[in-house]
């Protein structure tokens, strides 16, 4: 196994994020489909618990803040949600996450 390889084994979830450069889209790609659905109905808000950058969290009303700046685009959120509540697209015009490879 190489050295580099290595290193990327070796990185923390915090130094992976670190090396996602981000550009915000100006307006969340992210929403709830009915507020009432996550304030009512949903009792496990896997939303919350899926999502690897943070971007879902609980909300005093029971329906989940969305920080869709830090979105990693991987779409865990739209498929965790056991009422397809979750309204998931890509940023537009180009914007949102951009990931360095080698
Ligand atoms: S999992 Fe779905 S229904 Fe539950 S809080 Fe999240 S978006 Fe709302
Ligand atoms: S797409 Fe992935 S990173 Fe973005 S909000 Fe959903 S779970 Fe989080």
């Amino acid at each position: 196994m190489s050295t580099k390889q290595n290193s990327v084994d070796n990185a923390s979830l915090e130094d992976r994020l670190y090396t996602v450069k981000y550009e915000d889209p100006g307006e969340s790609h992210l929403d709830v489909k009915v507020p009432g659905i996550c304030e009512e109905r949903c009792r496990t808000d896997d939303c919350v618990d899926v999502c690897p950058a943070d971007v879902w969290r609980e909300g005093e009303d029971g329906v989940p803040h969305i920080a869709y700046e830090n979105c990693l685009e991987c779409s865990s959120c739209r498929f965790a949600c056991p009422h397809n509540n979750v309204v998931w697209t890509y940023p537009e015009n180009g914007s949102g996450v951009t990931y360095s490879y080698g």
